[in-house]
């Protein structure tokens, strides 16, 4: 699997200094609220466990998995779809939605809308990765781990046709594995 590597962006030691350092300032910002996390299956799971045992506060957590767009389809034209709703109601709750990677905003535009309809207290948005030049629908985005540049990029949750999310490390691919 690591022959497959191209270039690690981010090693191991790297993810768990910056994931530590918002799992700080999130515990600043919610100190004394009850907080509740929401992660997207599954590329979020790896980020969503180690942040929240980063944050040293009360909280729940609670997964939702959607059909995304994932650059699968012409943007504005497919459609995201819920495969699995949560568990919890959110009503009244301090919402953070714990994403992979944002990219043009499409998915993220399509889950913060369904959040919002539930009425949560608050919701904001903690992404481990960042493309912010390449959106297509504008999203207030709250906490960035990275910004990265446009080359697609697996591990750490983050997938290739089902495969890589357990490297340890960001990387990209060979090109020849993916295109
Ligand atoms: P957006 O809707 O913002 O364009 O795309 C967000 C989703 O696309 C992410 O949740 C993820 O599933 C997928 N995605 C975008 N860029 C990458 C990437 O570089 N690698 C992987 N593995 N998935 C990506």
């Amino acid at each position: 699997m690591h022959d497959d590597v191209a270039q690690v962006l981010f090693t191991r030691a790297r993810l768990q200094a910056r994931v530590r350092a918002l799992g700080r300032r999130i515990t600043r910002d919610y100190a004394g609220r009850d907080l509740h996390l929401i992660t997207i299956l599954r590329g979020g799971l790896f980020f969503l466990t180690d942040l929240a045992r980063a944050i040293e506060l009360p909280l729940s957590l609670d997964c939702l998995g959607i059909s995304s767009y994932a650059g699968q389809v012409t943007p504005g034209q497919g459609r995201a779809r819920i495969t699995k709703d949560l568990d919890d109601q959110i009503e009244g709750r301090h919402v953070l939605l714990v994403e992979d990677i944002i990219d043009t905003g499409l998915t993220l535009g399509y889950i913060r809308r369904s959040l919002l309809v539930r009425e949560p207290a608050s919701l904001r948005v903690c992404t481990l990765l960042d493309r912010p030049y390449r959106r297509i629908v504008e999203t207030p985005v709250d906490y960035v781990g990275f910004e990265i540049p446009d080359a697609f990029v697996v591990g750490y949750g983050l997938d290739w046709r089902g495969r890589y999310r357990n490297l340890p490390f960001i990387a990209t691919l060979k090109p020849e594995l993916h295109t």
